[in-house]
């Protein structure tokens, strides 16, 4: 092993890299700027948002919503994974012009991350039973391989928390400007087209750096993602730091570090590093960059504070640079970026694990499940001896360990309850985000209209098997990632006779994966929510009559 060793390593001493001190300060600490910049740099430097949590547990939640500090609530609380969520009837026109208090209910949204986890029956019952106790029966899939509730009361978060912890679960840092929930693959350690299964590098970045006080206080959100199966089935282009299953050609399998990728309002692809690091050194690498974001991110506006900022104005090369020589003290090793992506991503559908039997692919509709729903999924993982369920990064749920003599029955259980491993082409390809029903931030519905485009587009287009994206999204921010879909959806006020409704700008043949891009944003393709349905049909009958052969629907709208 002494030669990988020499491959990985050079004698190489640190160096700083030169980084001018910009004339107008970006809020970089590293460069001296430590002294907060705005309402959010202030608040984290007043009080470790960590500390958060003894209050809920101690204060908010014995005294009520009203004792609960304007600060923590609408800041803090988001390193536990807590949001107000929108107050019902306020309508998307009062979305940018209420006060942030003004649109507050007295109720939380709580995301509970699960990291690629593999989430025994029992697991999943007790997800469901948290939604059926104390969340109104919500309980949604989202693409951050999260479980969202809706309808919680202060009181009960201790109770919450502690079924949480007795499943290994929590909610800890699953928002705020932190290290978000992590991308897994699905598949990891079953799959039999795997090329390295990277659960135990996921695993300890979590336990070494998920609650530590010196990666609690990012510039902004700071999301992970991980995969070593040739789909690259956790979107690893638009994540913050992503690490992709690779082959170096002496060293063998490894990982990829790509960084700088991000959705919302200014779109970024990640940039790839081309480098080899074993599983073993993943973490390190982790806590590399989240170093480098830590201490060299923007913190002066909220809206460039993501790292795809920084690196972006850096460039790949002097970002490394700036990894290696200040934070990991050694170069990696250079190997050329995996090839392109193989095979469809979302894992829907009966394949093949390692061990002989199988693993399944279900697709609830763009995410909503219910606490009712997952508890029933439970049963039916116990009744076909089930070993497990991970969520995907589509808004989907992947059963792990099935006898290849369950499966047929299994597959009749799962119909039954309306999580089908076999579903339609339009609801194994659409998505959408929280929307209006729960969202502060929203100015549409998405979780129902979706529902009723995919319920239209089955009846309009039975049997269709050609994978047409359709990512629903209430507002700029793209949380469904409306850039990255053959028809995006991004939700806004539209004006139709001098009235403003319900509507969607249209981004058209955005892609992850092979061919990676944004979709074509056409000023004129605005529709209302009511139109959609219409629309859709209009472009998927144009596609259909005119593409050629096998062509994709990306590849139709770039001709
Ligand atoms: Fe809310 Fe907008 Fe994100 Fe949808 S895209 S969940 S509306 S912030």
């Amino acid at each position: 092993m002494s030669h990988q060793s020499d491959l990985r390593y050079s004698a190489r001493p640190a160096a700083r890299t030169e980084i001018p001190r910009p004339k107008r300060g970006e809020g970089q600490w590293a460069l001296g700027y430590t002294e907060p910049l705005n309402k959010n740099e202030q608040s984290k430097k007043d009080d470790s948002p960590l500390n958060v949590r003894d209050r809920i547990l101690h204060v908010y939640s014995r005294r009520g919503f009203d004792s609960i500090d304007p600060a923590d609530l609408r800041g803090r609380f988001r390193w536990m994974g807590l949001y107000t969520q929108r107050r019902p009837g306020i309508d998307g026109g009062k979305t940018a012009v209420l006060e942030e208090e003004e649109l507050d209910d007295r109720y939380f949204m709580l995301r509970v991350r699960t990291d690629g986890r593999l989430l025994s029956p029992a697991t999943v019952r007790a997800l469901g039973t948290i939604g059926t106790d104390f969340a109104r029966d919500t309980a949604d899939v989202t693409d951050r391989e999260n479980i969202q509730y809706h309808w919680i009361r202060i009181e009960d978060v201790p109770a919450i928390w502690e079924r949480l912890d007795d499943n290994g679960l929590s909610s800890l840092e699953a928002c705020g400007d932190s290290p978000r929930p992590f991308l897994g693959s699905p598949v990891a350690g079953v799959a039999a087209d795997e090329i390295i299964d990277g659960t135990r590098a996921l695993e300890e970045i979590h336990r070494r750096f998920i609650g530590h006080p010196d990666f609690a206080n990012f510039p902004r959100k700071f999301k992970t993602a991980l995969t070593g199966h040739p789909s690259h089935d956790v979107a690893p282009e638009v994540n913050d730091i992503a690490f992709v299953g690779t082959v170096h050609p002496e060293l063998g399998p490894g990982f990829d570090l790509w960084v700088g990728g991000g959705l919302s309002t200014n779109p970024m692809l990640a940039q790839r590093m081309g480098v080899w690091i074993p599983v073993d050194e993943v973490a390190d690498a982790w806590e590399g960059v989240a170093s480098v974001f830590r201490d060299y991110g923007y913190r002066r506006l909220r809206s460039r504070a993501r790292l795809k900022f920084l690196v972006a104005d850096w460039g790949i090369e002097k970002f490394r640079e700036v990894l290696e020589n200040e934070y990991l003290g050694r170069q990696l090793v250079s190997c050329p970026s995996p090839a392109s992506p193989v095979g469809h991503r979302d894992h829907i559908g009966v394949h093949d694990q390692k061990d002989g039997r199988k693993y399944v692919g279900i697709a609830p509709t763009a995410g909503r499940v219910s606490g009712t729903l997952l508890v029933r999924l439970a049963e039916v993982m116990e009744r076909h001896g089930v070993d497990g369920a991970r969520l995907t990064p589509y808004q989907k749920i992947v059963l792990i360990g099935v006898e290849p003599t369950a499966v047929d029955a299994l597959l009749d259980d799962l119909d039954l309850i309306g999580l089908s491993g076999r579903p339609s082409a339009w609801r194994r390809n659409t998505m959408a985000c929280t929307g209006i029903e729960f969202c502060k931030l929203a100015i549409v519905d998405t979780k129902n209209r979706a529902r009723d485009l995919v319920a239209e587009l089955e009846r309009r287009f039975p049997g269709l098997e050609v994978p047409i994206t359709v990512n629903v999204n209430g507002c700029p921010n793209a949380c469904a990632r409306t850039q990255v879909a053959d028809i995006g959806l991004k939700g806004q006020l539209v004006t139709v006779d001098g009235e403003q409704v319900e509507g969607f700008q249209v981004h058209l043949g955005g892609a992850t994966g092979l061919g990676a891009n944004f979709g074509r944003k056409l000023r004129a393709h605005k529709v209302t929510s009511a139109g959609l349905d219409d629309y859709v049909t209009a472009v998927v009958t144009n596609f259909l009559a005119d593409r050629d052969d096998d062509e994709s629907f990306a590849d139709w709208v770039a001709r």
